[in-house]
């Protein structure tokens, strides 16, 4: 067993530009954190302007050579970085436990959601299908071909430090893409390791590129405005979001957003209410409650809201808090003392408007950044807490009285990214399916992610989908051409 010493040790803290590891330009570093102890781990190259240009060179010069390699050899590339992850399956938990705080079991299911990706991928590269046929008129044949998009700016978030990197670089890699990978400065460290894996399985040079970097903006704004880009996918807030979208509006780049959410969590008085609170205790509290699809909204009816409200305060009482190392940890540290005071803010003001507070409610005193598991109920209507995206351990529990008052309330909001609905009636849910307004649902479970579905919301949690068959397409055009009729030219 690797110890953390020995693993931050093999951790490469330069950027990657052009297949080679190189200081940053701008002679600053980033301090990376654990949150759980508010210690350094390591310090990493801050990425200046300089160095955004040539990575955006390396990715722009390597993409011709990068499209005509066989899609087989492009696939296989992705297979050998599949099983080599699975023999660093322990390293790569670990890192994400050190900088992101997830308890260590948590992160082992991320290396594996986050390695089916690179399976996944590594058998689309060489399914890129076309259609050959006539035309209506019969006066020719026409032809649809799928192509590389071309070099792909990927910016990832601090939540799920590998499983969001995967699920950009390796579509990109499958569809014959070069890229630049800029991940999240409070967990780059998992991105960096996972380069240093691509580069050890054969990605040739200037494939993929990594910029880590404490100016986000400024680095991001001249590889966003390079007419040499063809390709723009984010993962992060609403907010940073908007921005890129108006930004990508100039050169009309290609996006791929995927945005924040405020999950409903609806149980009818028909669910089987222990299959319920299990969904409920992973909707809510998988990743310590910092994930888009996490539940922010318990929607539940009025003739069992006590009942389930009182199994899940019993539950919640029972996690453990701690360092994500540590043995049985269920909640780890929200990602720093920000998130911890947003988090008290909203649970706060609910409870000055007349929420109940079952247990939890207050920050955990010491070092590292976190919050006890809190349950809310009676939340009142207008409470910031059903509005803004919680990310954190905090349930909420509101009551409705029908089917057409649950759909009202769960469609209040402008996300759209995923619901969770617990119901015996299959008509209800089928009802449901198609009055929820989410890219996704979870019929009477709590968790729905897996590389080979298409993940992705609806309103403002985002534009377009990653994973599945359809993931592929994010990084591919598709090319049209009319022939005429063989038979009468
Ligand atoms: P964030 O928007 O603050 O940052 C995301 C990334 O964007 C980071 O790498 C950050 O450095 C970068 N960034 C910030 N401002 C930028 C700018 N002006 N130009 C270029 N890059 C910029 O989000 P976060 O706090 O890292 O992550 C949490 C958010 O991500 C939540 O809203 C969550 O719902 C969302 N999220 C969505 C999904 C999804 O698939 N829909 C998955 C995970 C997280």
């Amino acid at each position: 067993m690797t110890t953390e010493a020995e693993l931050l040790a093999k951790v490469p803290t330069q950027l990657f530009i052009g297949g080679d590891w190189v200081d940053s330009t701008s002679g600053r570093a980033i301090a990376v954190h654990d949150p759980a102890t508010g210690m350094v781990l390591l310090s990493i190259a801050d990425a200046s302007v300089e160095d955004a240009a040539a990575a955006m060179d390396a990715a722009a010069d390597t993409q011709a050579s990068w499209a005509a390699t066989a899609p087989r050899v492009r696939g296989e590339i992705l297979r050998r970085a599949f099983d080599l992850m699975q023999q660093r399956a322990d390293e790569f938990a670990l890192l994400m436990t050190l900088e992101m705080g997830k308890p260590l079991a948590e992160a082992r299911g991320e290396v594996t959601y986050g390695g089916e990706f690179l399976r996944w991928f590594s058998e689309e590269a060489v399914r890129i299908s076309g259609r050959y046929g006539k035309n209506p008129e019969g006066t020719g044949r026409m032809i649809v071909t799928h192509l590389p998009v071309g070099p792909s700016y990927l910016i990832t978030p601090w939540n799920f430090p590998l499983a969001m990197a995967t699920r950009k670089i390796a579509p990109a890699i499958a569809a014959g893409c070069t890229a630049i990978i800029k991940p999240a400065e409070l967990t780059p460290l998992t991105t960096l390791y996972f380069a240093k894996l691509l580069d050890e399985v054969g990605l040739p040079k200037g494939v993929l590129n990594v910029l880590t970097t404490s100016t986000s903006r400024e680095v991001s704004a001249p590889i966003i405005a390079d007419p040499r880009l063809r390709k723009l996918s984010f993962t992060g807030s609403t907010g940073v979001g908007q921005t890129l979208l108006k930004q990508a509006a100039d050169t009309v780049l290609r996006t791929s957003m995927e945005l924040g959410g405020n999950a409903p969590f609806v149980v009818f008085e028909d669910a089987d209410l222990d299959k319920a609170v299990d969904g409920a205790m992973l909707a809510k509290f998988r990743n310590i409650g910092q994930a888009c699809t996490a539940a922010n909204r318990f929607i539940v009816h009025s003739s069992v809201a006590d009942e389930f409200a009182s199994k899940l305060t019993e539950r919640v009482k029972a996690l453990k808090i701690g360092r994500g190392t540590e043995e049985g940890v269920a909640i780890g540290p929200l990602i720093n003392a920000g998130a911890v005071d947003k988090a008290d803010s909203l649970v706060q003001d609910a409870i000055a408007r007349g929420a109940q507070l079952l247990t939890g409610g207050t920050r955990v005193a010491g070092d590292g950044s976190f919050y006890e598991p809190t349950v809310l109920t009676e939340v009142v209507a207008g409470s910031d807490i059903l509005r803004e995206e919680i990310f954190g351990p905090v349930v909420t529990i509101i009551p409705f009285t029908d089917e057409a008052d649950a759909v009202a309330k769960a469609n209040d909001t402008e996300y759209g990214l995923v619901s969770y609905v617990f119901t015996r009636d299959l008509a209800r849910g089928q009802r449901l399916i198609e009055s929820l307004q989410t890219g996704m649902m979870g019929l009477n479970v709590g968790v729905v992610s897996n590389a080979a579905a298409p993940f992705g919301g609806v309103k403002q949690s985002g534009v377009g989908r990653e994973g599945g068959l359809e993931g592929i397409h994010e990084y591919l055009e598709t090319k049209y051409v009319l022939t005429p009729d063989p038979f009468s030219s």
